[in-house]
């Protein structure tokens, strides 16, 4: 396991983002966040990080 799957790239156009775990070990409930004023959330549940992405070029996800 390497860290940077623990890292989710997020377009800043949204504000909340739902983390589910992903599709390993790791999943659990469906919970939501909200980015408030902050540019990062990190999952309770599962540590993964949400990082808002303001370059929308090194978005692959989208
Ligand atoms: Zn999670």
């Amino acid at each position: 396991m390497n860290n940077e799957d623990n890292t989710v790239k997020v377009n800043p156009n949204i504000e909340t983002i739902c983390c589910d775990g992903g599709q390993d070990e790791l999943g659990h409930p469906a919970v939501y966040f909200t980015f408030n004023e902050e540019n990062k959330i990190v999952c309770s549940y599962c540590s993964k990080t949400f990082i808002k992405k303001m370059d929308l070029k090194d978005i692959k996800n989208v």
